[in-house]
């Protein structure tokens, strides 16, 4: 293989991306990743005032990334997520990463029809929706992928996190779904479990040091994952040289999930 055949593949220039959530945590890392890479991305999140702040930074940067305000858990304003993307990407898009996702850490027994609804509208409703709107502008590409972020507890039972995990779990069954249906489409379909990684949201949900100590206890590794861990994952999975991986949902752990402990 010729040297430039071979930098070409390992990287995502020409390509289009749609990153949901990009303004914190792993959301963030994703869109700096693919946009460094060599993508031109827009991403969206609640909050106006902190999306300005990172477009700003994007922006000094050199990158090339626009953003949309778009709460991914009400259907009308995915819709009009989806139709600013054709728009401004004229009908292709390579690159669709479903990031966005949030939780409520409760007993099985407290939890309410209105957390219930809430996690499944932001975590699952949203990613299948934004994936169906999305088929025609991935399959006008040519190469079109698909990345969920799930989680570990899409695979194994924490305490306190029953409807969180089956979002997440539904993801995952997800992927092999879209990876076979839509192959025929050349859109490829993947999945990313990650353990605990350092985010607003992982602290938010453990403030507490004694649990954080016993979480880390339990990974191999010895320590939280950081977003741009799973970061170059996302990026990898949707370049060129991925282009026989599909239907897989790959954990990014420290070896969390294979510790018997
Ligand atoms: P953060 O809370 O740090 O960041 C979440 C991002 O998504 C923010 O930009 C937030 O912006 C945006 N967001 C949240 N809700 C919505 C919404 N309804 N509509 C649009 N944007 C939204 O979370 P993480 O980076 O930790 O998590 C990202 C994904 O990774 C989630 O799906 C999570 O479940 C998953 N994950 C995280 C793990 C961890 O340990 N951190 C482990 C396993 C999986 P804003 O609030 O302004 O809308």
């Amino acid at each position: 293989m010729e040297k430039s055949n071979r930098a070409k593949r390992w990287s995502l220039s020409d390509m289009t991306a749609l990153v949901t959530g990009g303004t914190k945590g792993i959301g963030h890392a994703i869109v700096e990743e693919l946009a460094e890479l060599g993508a031109v991305v827009h991403t969206c999140s609640r909050n106006e005032a902190e999306l300005n702040k990172c477009l700003q930074k994007w922006a000094d940067m050199d990158l090339l990334v626009t953003g949309s305000v778009c709460d991914v858990s009400s259907r009308a304003e995915r819709e009009r997520l989806m139709e600013r993307v054709r728009s401004i990407f004229h009908g292709k898009l390579t690159i669709l990463i479903n990031n966005a996702g949030t939780s409520i850490a409760k007993p099985t027994l407290d939890c309410t029809a209105e957390d219930y609804t809430y996690l499944m509208s932001t975590n699952l409703e949203s990613s299948f929706h934004l994936s169906q709107m999305a088929h025609p502008l991935l399959k006008a590409s040519g190469r079109g992928s698909i990345v969920f972020i799930s989680s570990i507890t899409g695979v194994m039972a924490f305490k306190n996190f029953s409807i969180y995990s089956a979002t997440k779990g539904a993801l995952n069954q997800l992927t092999k779904n879209l990876a076979c249906e839509w192959a025929n489409d050349s859109i490829r379909t993947n999945c990313i479990a990650p353990g605990p990684i350092a985010t607003s949201l992982l602290k938010s949900l453990f403030n507490d040091e004694e649990l954080v100590a016993k979480l880390v206890s339990r990974i191999p590794l010895g320590r939280m994952g950081e977003p741009e861990e799973v970061a170059s994952l996302t990026a990898f999975l949707c370049m060129p040289v991925a282009s026989y991986i599909n239907g897989q949902i790959i954990c990014v752990d420290g070896g969390r999930v294979v510790y018997d402990s």
